[in-house]
């Protein structure tokens, strides 16, 4: 399947989207480095998240020789063709994904969707990794290692509302981009942990006189509040409100 976009366009999700899709190998062209018409110079950053995703892969135990990117001018079609006809032989050696890396069909969907479900967490980490500009193709292989890759990994951050801090306010709830936030007025709020991408959104969102959102770096995450415990009664402000699981003063 081939598509057509400015390789400054591509995310790390639409290069996971593909192999979990069924792809044996991902091949991205792009305009020759330094040569972008483009300010952003995307081309950069599109080698940089190549690099990382090859990292991860090893992290995961898929060869990253399945994703490889090249770069090319438009009057260049033989070495696009050149380049293709390579790529196209490592994959037919390497075989199909999963089966010659010896990961099973749903443990390969299972890692991919994982890996997918972290993609806001891994950019915003690698931020400034993934914006720098490599002029040197020797500082290539060295960009990402595989040390920080399971860091990255194993500190993969979890956000967290504290009961007894939170006002329900709804900022959080509103700002977030998946809905992962369960609450309502009068509620306090709690972070559905298995919808919750991590993109930290809410850590900012929370007013700094309310400070409820924490953030934790790969350690357990406390269980959710139960539900019949969400009720906030203001202390002399709701009197008469059948619920008195959460009581607190005004903020
Ligand atoms: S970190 Fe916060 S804002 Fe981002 S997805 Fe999770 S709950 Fe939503
Ligand atoms: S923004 Fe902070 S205080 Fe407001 S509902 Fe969310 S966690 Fe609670």
């Amino acid at each position: 399947m081939v598509r057509v976009m400015c390789s400054g366009r591509i995310d790390l999700a639409h290069i996971l989207r593909a192999f979990a899709k069924g792809a044996d190998g991902v091949f991205i062209g792009g305009c020759r480095l330094g040569e972008c018409n483009y300010l952003t110079h995307g081309n950069y950053h599109a080698l940089n998240l190549v690099l990382l995703c090859k990292k991860i892969f090893e992290h995961i135990g898929l060869n990253p020789r399945r994703l490889q990117i090249a770069f090319m001018s438009g009057g260049e079609g033989n070495l696009f063709a050149a380049e293709a006809d390579d790529f196209s032989k490592t994959i037919k050696e390497l075989g199909f994904i999963g089966q010659a890396d010896r990961i099973g069909p749903s443990q390969l969907e299972a890692v991919l969707a994982d890996v997918g479900r972290l993609v806001p967490f891994i950019t915003i980490e690698k931020h400034a990794k993934l914006t720098a500009r490599l002029k040197d193709a020797a500082d290539w292989e060295n960009h990402f290692s595989l040390a920080e890759i399971k860091q990255l990994f194993d500190q993969v951050a979890s956000y967290v509302i504290d009961p007894a801090k939170c006002q329900a306010c709804m900022i959080c709830a509103r700002s977030c981009p998946v809905e992962a936030i369960e609450g309502g007025k009068g509620l306090i709020h709690v972070i559905a942990q298995d919808r919750c991408i991590r993109c930290g959104t809410c850590l900012n969102a929370c007013p700094p006189r309310f400070g409820a959102v924490t953030r934790i770096d790969g350690g357990p995450v406390p269980p959710p509040l139960p539900v019949d415990k969400r009720t906030i009664v203001r202390k002399g402000g709701q009197e008469g409100k059948k619920s008195t699981s959460t009581e607190r003063a005004l903020p």
